[in-house]
């Protein structure tokens, strides 16, 4: 069995900036990169919203840098993923898919979450020509362009008008009859000159010859008025929900409805001493790297002032 002071679980910018400051305080992590090795943001291309790189990065290369730099203040970053964790007591113990097993004093969970895709094979096909999960991240590439926007909760409505800020038409495209998101958030998309909302409306399939050039929609599926039709579109961003990737840790950490972890307020303290989580998957609201960024920072510091008044650092 090895003993570590801090395991890191997930390698997106909250994991590997909570490796890097756990290193420099000398608590000698360990972070596993879990099945998305760089997390979320390896599924986007070039990242201009991350400060400090004027012309933007691209996400691969931005996660490689924080891997390497984490490695070299000295955190142990190995592939793999963590597929038991028994929470129960301290030292918490936790086994990889190969079999090893950890005993940590302190764990930082930075598991992230998934946005969910409908499930067609053309969104895999056109993955990162055209489909994208991220308004803030991708939206940007369709200024004065047309876009829709599948999903009729808070998030869709946000992206929406983020996105009818750059693009010149977006269409949302909703299953039901009515918006699920908040009145304020309907009401602005109802208002925005540009946003249409096809209600009722099911996507398909996509179709284009370089890229998504647009989308098959069935309106009133099922129903005697079933139609079938298509709409031009050059982007295709998904905003029906985020799934945290927090079943490891269920029925043992306090999680809120959706599953994400629930955190102290002003901290990254779980409902367990010693365990704390940063990035997505403790965030239902901001989900951006930099935010992730900044409570890795704060897991690593709380996990390094927790171990210190326990006398075990
Ligand atoms: P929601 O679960 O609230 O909404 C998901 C939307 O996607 C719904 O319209 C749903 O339709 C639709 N949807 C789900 N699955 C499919 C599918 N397979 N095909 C087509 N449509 C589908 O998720 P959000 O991400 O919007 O929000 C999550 C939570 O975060 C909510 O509590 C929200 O209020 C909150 N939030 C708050 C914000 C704020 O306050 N500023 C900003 C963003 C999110 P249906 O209604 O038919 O189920």
């Amino acid at each position: 069995m090895e003993k570590v002071k801090t395991l890191i679980i997930g390698s997106g910018p909250a994991g590997y900036t909570a490796a890097i400051y756990a290193s420099r305080s000398n608590l000698q992590p360990l972070l596993y990169r879990g099945i998305q090795p760089g997390g979320q943001l390896t599924t986007t291309t070039i990242i201009e919203n991350f400060p400090g790189f004027k012309d933007g990065i691209d996400a691969n290369q931005l996660m490689m840098e924080m891997n390497q730099q984490a490695v070299n203040v000295g955190a142990d970053v190995r592939d793999g993923a963590i597929v038991k964790a028994d929470l129960s007591k301290r030292p918490f113990i936790c086994e990889d898919e190969r079999g090893n097993v950890i005993e940590a004093s302190t764990v930082i969970i930075a598991t992230g979450a998934s946005a969910k895709y409908l499930g067609l094979p053309d969104e895999e096909k056109y993955r990162g020509q055209g489909v994208s999960a991220c308004a803030t991240c991708d939206g940007f590439f369709y200024r004065k362009r047309t876009v829709a926007v599948v999903g009729g909760g808070d998030t869709a409505c946000e992206e929406a008008m983020y996105l009818s800020g750059l693009a010149k038409k977006v269409y949302m495209i909703v299953r039901k009859p009515f918006l699920r998101a908040a009145e304020i958030m309907q009401k602005r998309v109802m208002e925005q000159e540009n946003i249409e909302i096809l209600f009722n409306t099911n996507t398909v399939g996509l179709f284009g010859e370089q890229g998504v050039e647009g989308a098959h929609l069935v309106r009133n599926k099922g129903e005697q008025n079933e139609e079938n039709y298509d709409i031009a579109i050059d982007g295709f961003f998904l905003a029906i929900g985020h799934t945290p990737n927090t079943e490891l840790f269920k029925g043992q950490l306090e999680l809120d409805q959706q599953g994400f972890i629930i955190t102290k307020p002003r901290s990254t303290a779980t409902n367990i001493e010693g365990v704390y989580a940063a990035g997505d998957v403790a965030d239902p609201i901001y989900r951006q790297g930099v935010v992730a960024a900044g409570t890795g920072a704060m897991a690593a510091i709380e996990a390094e002032r927790f171990l210190q008044d326990k006398g075990e650092k």
